[in-house]
């Protein structure tokens, strides 16, 4: 069936316009022929095959290439978490499968923490669950709470897995973009990506499960004001609908600024599922371990998808993310603690950042929050017309970076939806919890743009 079709298309260009409407029909013949099968995907994967992190992480084995792309740490992690890995590991009973829902250790310390800082009693057994990273709690959120049919609001520019996730519970993804609201200074925050609050009114329906929303988010950096988390807060209550709070970089947040959870807010608790990080709060990302925070009637239904999925994380490393907390636990609010001196270093970083990139011609928008920049590159004016021309402008421009330049970022309309690419396109990420060297590096590329720009 596919040769006579790609014949017909080399001996007819004219017939080119059609070309992608035909590989849709080209690609439902097919997948219909071979219905019968076996080893065909499930219809649940259909269409999420690609994958950008796939795509552009490969370039972190090259070390001829500045890699500011996927978001990770080249600093080391705090000592004492490092130690207390070893020290979990050198003891036996530590080796070996703990409780499924996360290990009692780690569940009273989160419990503990967040107790604190939300100013209410969390039940460490009922209202937490431990999975693989935050990816595995999102997961398990998504899987145990979203039927097939369902409507998710999700806010541009998004974490990439969101849609992914959706589609895998047979849901559909409701679009709503950040957009830019003009300012008269030359400077741009992460602050200045709005909501539009009609247009958000306007995607809620009856068959509205949910909405998802970061803070800080990724890549913007943007932090959630109270007065944007209220407007949010209130729809959900108003269409009884529940919301999943990705919190990953929530002690993440510089000079000014204040982070916000929206699960605090009057009526929110029972509705809101939050999400966090070990990876991102000790800078530890290849740990991959996350927890789901919220009332007891929702988290059961993630730790029913966790048991049958996952059963339990690693038994050492939630010991030392244990240990982890509970140092920061005692240490809140003061310099020693890690999370404070993190935050100090980064906001140096990021401003280290926003000044060479703008030097170098490219709009930073300053991040509030997280440790991702994003900039804005139409003002070099690079000329990518040589390149196939079925990608976003960001796409092209992020492999011609890497493959031109050495150095690596990722494109901004990876986290948007199609129709929202066009407005997105201009934009790259660069991440910027990286060493000195690192961060110069990046930087004498950038002072060197010109001189060996092809
Ligand atoms: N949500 C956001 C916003 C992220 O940036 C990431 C990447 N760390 C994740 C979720 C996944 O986190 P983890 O590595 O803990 O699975
Ligand atoms: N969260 C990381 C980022 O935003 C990447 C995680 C991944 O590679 N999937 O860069």
């Amino acid at each position: 069936m596919k040769i006579p079709l790609q014949t017909f298309l080399y001996c007819f260009p004219a017939c080119r316009p059609l070309k992608s409407w035909l590989a849709k029909r080209l690609y439902h013949i097919s997948s219909s022929t071979m219905a019968s099968c076996k080893h065909k995907n499930a219809k649940r994967i259909e269409g999420i095959d690609k994958n950008m992190w796939v795509q552009f992480t490969s370039v972190a084995a090259d070390p001829s290439i500045v890699n500011l792309g996927q978001g990770f740490p080249d600093i080391p992690p705090p000592d004492y978490i490092k130690e207390a890995l070893a020290k979990a590991a050198s003891v036996d009973q530590l080796n070996q499968y703990t409780r499924s829902f996360g290990h009692p250790s780690l569940v009273k310390a989160l419990a503990q923490l967040y107790g604190k800082v939300c100013n209410r009693e969390i039940d460490p057994q009922k209202e937490i669950l431990v999975s693989t990273g935050a990816y595995g709690c999102l997961f398990s959120t998504i899987q145990g709470l979203i039927e097939e049919g369902d409507e998710v609001i999700i806010i541009e520019p998004f974490y990439d897995c969101y849609i992914p996730m959706i589609k895998m519970a047979g849901a559909h993804p409701v679009l709503i973009p950040l957009t830019l609201k003009r300012t008269k200074g030359d400077s741009i925050s992460s602050a200045h990506w709005v909501l539009d609050p009609e247009e958000l009114a306007s995607k809620f329906s009856p068959r509205t499960k949910a909405i998802i929303i970061n803070n800080p988010n990724n890549p913007l950096g943007k932090i959630f004001t109270k007065e944007e988390l209220q407007e949010i807060a209130d729809l959900c209550i108003k269409h009884d609908t529940l919301c999943i709070s990705d919190e990953v970089y929530e002690w993440l947040v510089y000079s000014g600024r204040k982070h916000t959870k929206i699960g605090m807010l009057s009526g929110m608790w029972d509705r809101t599922v939050t999400v966090g990080s070990a990876g991102k709060t000790f800078g530890v990302t290849g740990w991959k371990l996350g927890w789901a925070i919220g009332p007891e009637h929702l988290i059961k239904h993630l730790q029913t998808v966790h048991q049958n999925a996952l059963y339990t994380c690693p038994t050492p490393l939630q010991e030392a993310v244990a240990q982890g907390i509970w140092r920061e636990l005692c240490l809140l609010n003061q310099p020693e603690c890690y999370f404070n001196c993190l935050v100090k270093l980064l906001e140096e970083k990021r401003d280290q950042m926003a000044r060479f990139v703008h030097a170098a011609g490219m709009k930073p928008i300053i991040p509030e929050g997280g440790y991702f920049m994003v900039v804005d590159v139409s003002g070099l004016n690079q000329d990518l017309s040589h390149m196939q021309d079925d990608e976003p402008y960001d796409f092209k421009f992020v492999q011609w970076m890497t493959k031109e330049k050495k150095l690596a970022a990722i494109p901004v309309s990876a986290f948007t939806g199609e129709k929202s690419k066009k407005d997105f396109e201009k934009y790259i990420r660069f991440c910027f919890i990286k060493k000195d060297s690192t961060l110069q590096a990046a930087e004498e590329i950038l002072k060197n743009w010109n001189k060996i720009s092809h």
